[in-house]
């Protein structure tokens, strides 16, 4: 465990290296990690290690910003940190939103993002991608962070910029929508841009409803580390939540993970499949 030896003359908000979930400052790291212990997750292969920020900078890891299309900016760190996922920007008239979140905060990232104009609010899909959302909101202005009050239970670092709402959907800024549709967690939550692809619609996924390799098709995993699918309820409940809404594209969590056309359509002929295989089994 490289970060136990510095952690003993300050605070020192650590990192699971095996999620990137940064933790509420403590002197010594955590003892475990909640999120890597559930059954969706698991422990790291050699333990539960932890690093602080300085480390992951130090390993020369840096987040690398371009647009996806006007109004879109992908942030993803090189090399990867956890997970891997990436977050997008998504820029609005009324503000920007960073959707999900990276581990890796540095003076460039944090310029970089401010040249774009900055952040009004931080929204995240799910626990596994928590990534250092506070440290992010920190940098521009305390802006809230908005994630789903079915899934309090697994915030590991507590603050007043966390915003628990409740409810199906929430539209956190003019054209910007969350939307709750359990599955992968019961709090587990899509972002629709209604301006996105050329005022077509864009559905953010993280993996709450994850694009596939084939970028045709996408696929609904309780667990996806470990596995584990969704059954029929819950693939019903995801469906209903994103019925009412209107889009062509839909990006998920990792780098280049696009349906770029038929976004809505691929939704549905994904789940279609998807039930067609679990009926049979
Ligand atoms: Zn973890
Ligand atoms: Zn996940």
């Amino acid at each position: 465990m490289e970060a136990s030896s510095k952690a003993a003359t300050e605070h020192v908000a650590f990192i699971c290296r095996t999620c990137g979930v940064q933790y509420a400052p403590s002197m010594q790291p955590p003892e475990r990690c909640p999120i890597c212990e559930d059954e969706r997750q698991y422990v790291g292969w050699n333990g539960q290690r932890w690093a602080t920020m300085a480390d992951l900078i130090a390993e020369g890891r840096r987040n690398h910003i371009a647009e996806e299309e006007p109004g879109l900016h992908a942030i993803d760190t090189r090399p990867a940190v956890a997970i891997g996922q990436r977050a997008l920007l998504v820029q609005t008239p009324a503000g920007n939103v960073m959707w999900d979140c990276v581990t890796l905060i540095d003076d460039a990232s944090v310029a970089a993002v401010r040249a774009l104009g900055g952040l009004s609010a931080i929204a995240i899909s799910h626990p596994h991608f928590y990534a250092a959302n506070i440290a992010w909101s920190r940098a521009f202005g305390d802006c809230p962070v908005y994630i789903h009050a079915a899934d309090r239970q697994w915030v590991q670092y507590p603050s007043p910029s966390v915003r628990h709402w409740e409810g199906t959907t929430r539209e956190i800024l003019p054209g910007i929508t969350l939307i709750n549709t359990g599955g992968h967690f019961e709090g587990s939550v899509a972002l629709h841009w209604r301006a996105g692809c050329d005022g077509r619609g864009a559905l953010l996924t993280g993996d709450t409803v994850t694009v596939a390799m084939d970028r045709r098709y996408v696929s609904f995993m309780y667990s996806y580390p470990n596995l584990i699918p969704l059954g029929e309820k819950s693939i019903a409940r995801i469906l209903d939540a994103l019925r009412p809404l209107a889009y062509e594209r839909v990006y998920g969590g990792w780098a280049n993970r696009v349906v770029a056309v038929d976004g809505a359509d691929a939704v549905e002929r994904s789940a279609e499949r998807y039930l067609r295989f679990i009926r049979e089994s």
